[in-house]
């Protein structure tokens, strides 16, 4: 993912020196550049699946796993919406990060109406496996947007994330993993959005760690190390290989998605499908949540 460009003038720009290849568009690009570009595919998702109101609460909720990523992604997000002046809440988990720097640097970059709401993520549930991670962040920022009058929530999947899940839960026929593939969810009247849908976490990775503000705080973290099976690795590794794979396999499976659950029953939890009140993955936290 990271050649040595050797110089090679950035092909976005024509200015700056390239640092990243990026791996779907062949492109050579500088930092800025590529930051402009992944806020630009952020705006354009949430745009076309019409996932934000302008003025609106919105709960960002960090994910165990890899905390810069997190990060990096909020700062994305809120170049990406800057015109709809959302106000951010951040799901902090302070057993994992230290949110007092968390709040500092989203301070930099958000104006006025921040909050952080300091939390516990429990660390046998999300390191499972991505599923179980998703399911458990999405239910609580939930929980917590329904307590507080928050309509949306963000939850951070990435394009390469989705695909697998999707292939995963093809693969399992389960209703509630495959539902995890869609771009927005509900919850009650929670919004669950998913602007980074076509976005790869690649990108984001590579912004994150070549980041200043992102290196130093990330010292503070101790991220959660979240179970991969060796189905998904696999699949991982011919992902990358192939973006058009990616891409063009989602598609499908999104097609058949429809057929397979053209009425809906949902998760009161998560907000995936489930043919149950509570999917087979919330079972598992569902005492957390409901405390
Ligand atoms: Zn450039
Ligand atoms: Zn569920």
């Amino acid at each position: 993912m990271m050649a040595k460009t050797n110089n090679v003038l950035c092909s976005s720009c024509g200015k700056r020196v390239a640092t990243y290849y990026r791996l779907t568009s062949g492109e050579k690009l500088c930092r800025l550049c590529l930051f402009n570009s992944v806020a630009k595919q952020v705006r354009r998702t949430s745009h076309y699946y019409k996932m934000f109101r302008k003025n609106e609460k919105v709960i960002f909720a960090i994910r165990g796993d890899d905390i810069a990523l997190s990060l990096e992604s909020f700062f994305v997000l809120n170049n990406a919406m800057k015109d709809f002046d959302l106000e951010y809440k951040i799901l902090c988990p302070n057993n994992l990060i230290d949110c007092r720097i968390v709040e500092e640097e989203a301070r930099k970059h958000v104006k006025n109406g921040l909050e952080i709401y300091e939390v516990n993520y429990p660390v046998d549930i999300i390191s499972k496996s991505i599923v179980y991670m998703v399911k458990y962040i999405d239910a609580y920022a939930a929980k917590i947007a329904l307590e507080n009058h928050v309509e949306y929530v963000v939850s951070l999947l990435f394009r390469d994330e989705i695909s697998m899940i999707l292939m995963l839960g093809l693969l399992l026929i389960s209703k509630t993993v495959f539902g995890e593939g869609m771009p927005i969810k509900y919850v009650e009247n929670v919004k669950i959005v998913r602007p980074f849908y076509n976005v790869l976490s690649h990108d984001i990775l590579y912004l994150a760690y070549s980041s200043q503000e992102i290196l130093k705080m990330d010292n503070s973290t101790n991220s959660v190390k979240v179970n991969v099976d060796g189905y998904i690795k696999k699949a991982y590794s011919i992902l990358t290989r192939s973006p058009e794979l990616m891409y063009s396999s989602s598609k499908s499976i999104e097609m058949l998605q429809s057929f397979i659950i053209s009425k809906p029953s949902r998760c009161h939890l998560c907000g995936s499908f489930s043919d149950e009140n509570v999917c087979e993955y919330c079972k598992v936290f569902a005492h957390i949540i409901r405390g």
